[in-house]
């Protein structure tokens, strides 16, 4: 057990003070046994992959932050078919790179995303038309009250936009241990026209291309160019890198809620059809970069040491050391937000308190 450990270093932005205990756990033993530890004292409990999409306070983090570094890769192969179960202390980019170089495909949209495997399911990371929920087929965890070893198949887990049951009504009752995906030696399918558009600049012709590695990899390094372009895959070299990815998720509306925001727009000489809006199950998805910019909030705004990325409306930058200034800048664009258009825009990232 580590004692008084910087966070700051273990998060892609780079923020939070010390926690007051920290753990690397490599294997289910570890897990419990830190588990069991922290019970025994009364100390709480923050479990963290790669820091990825969180936020630690200023203060730090009063008890004990436990790091899951379970690792391994084992792929079953049948057929054109595959099960890959990877330990989710796994780099997911290098498990997505693994995959394609392995001839397989229905990961590859998710190159570049920072974290580890064991993170994925909790919001269901997706990316240029692809979502884990698409191949995951298991999640495998340890529950923290009973230390038992619970499996969750696709449906247990209420997979939805940028969200699971790991994230909703079973926040923090689970350490995910192994998540296994199917993938196959297929040709991807792109969903995402920004990708259409970048493999068409690039020359790419996907259906002239093998399946599997080929045109997997054609598609992985079409998204890693788009990304980098956005400043979206973690580059020490590029200023706008100290991010959590999107700061906020998209909003979905109601119908009533979309006409509310439309009138509010034409009220600013806008169009219905400037606002860019995509239909789904749940109503109406709203592009939050959009609502943001025309909130007054452009690219390159600084407030203090945070800042909104030059290269995407939606990412937050820590250019210093302060996550009270960060959290002060998404506070402004929230309120701001919701008194030009009437829309809550919701946190993705996760905030851990002190
Ligand atoms: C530059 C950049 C680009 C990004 N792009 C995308 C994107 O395109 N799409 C997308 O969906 N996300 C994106 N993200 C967000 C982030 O990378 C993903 O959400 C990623 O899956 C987080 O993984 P992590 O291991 O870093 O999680 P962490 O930040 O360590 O943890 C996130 C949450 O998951 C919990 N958690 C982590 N591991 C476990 C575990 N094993 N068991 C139980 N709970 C756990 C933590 O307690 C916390 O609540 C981006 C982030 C950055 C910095």
């Amino acid at each position: 057990m580590e004692q008084d450990q910087p966070l700051a270093p273990l998060t892609s932005l780079r923020l939070g003070g010390p926690a007051r205990y920290l753990a690397r756990c490599t294997s289910n033993g570890d897990l419990r046994e830190a588990l069991v530890w922290a019970a025994e004292r009364g100390v709480s409990v923050h479990v963290l992959g790669g820091g990825s999409n969180t936020l630690f306070d200023d203060a730090g983090f009063d008890g004990l932050v436990l790091h899951v570094g379970l690792q391994g890769v084992d792929i079953l192969r049948a057929d054109e078919a595959a099960l890959v179960t990877a330990g989710a202390g796994e780099d997911w980019d290098g498990l997505v790179a693994h995959c394609v170089a392995d001839d397989l495909s229905g990961i590859e949209c998710l190159s570049g995303i920072p974290g580890l495997v064991g993170a994925t399911p909790i919001q269901n990371v997706g990316a240029y038309g692809q979502q884990v929920a698409d191949s995951i087929v298991e999640v495998r965890a340890l529950e923290r009250s009973t230390l038992e070893e619970v499996t969750f198949s696709n449906v247990d887990c209420d997979f939805a936009y940028r969200t699971s049951r790991f994230k909703g009504a079973d926040r923090d009752r689970y350490i995910i241990t192994r998540v296994t995906y199917r993938l196959s030696r297929s040709r991807p399918e792109i969903r995402y026209p920004e990708l259409t558009r970048r493999l068409q600049a690039d020359g790419v012709d996907l259906q002239a291309l093998a399946p599997g590695r080929v045109a997997s990899g054609a598609v992985r390094d079409a998204v890693i160019a788009v990304r980098r372009s956005k400043s979206m895959v973690l580059d020490e070299g590029d200023a706008n890198t100290r991010s959590a990815g999107s700061f906020f998720l998209n909003p979905t509306l109601s119908e009533v809620q979309l006409e509310s925001l439309q009138e509010r727009w034409a009220d600013q000489g806008g169009e219905a059809t400037d606002i860019p809006t995509f239909a789904n199950v749940q109503g109406y998805k709203v592009a939050a970069a959009w609502l943001v910019e025309r909130s007054g909030f452009a690219r390159g705004t600084r407030r203090g040491s945070a800042g909104i990325s030059q290269n995407h409306a939606l990412a937050l930058v820590n250019h210093g050391d302060s996550a009270a200034d960060l959290l002060g800048l998404a506070a402004e664009i929230v309120t701001t937000v919701e008194t030009t258009f009437g829309v809550t825009l919701e946190r993705e990232p996760v905030y851990v308190p002190r």
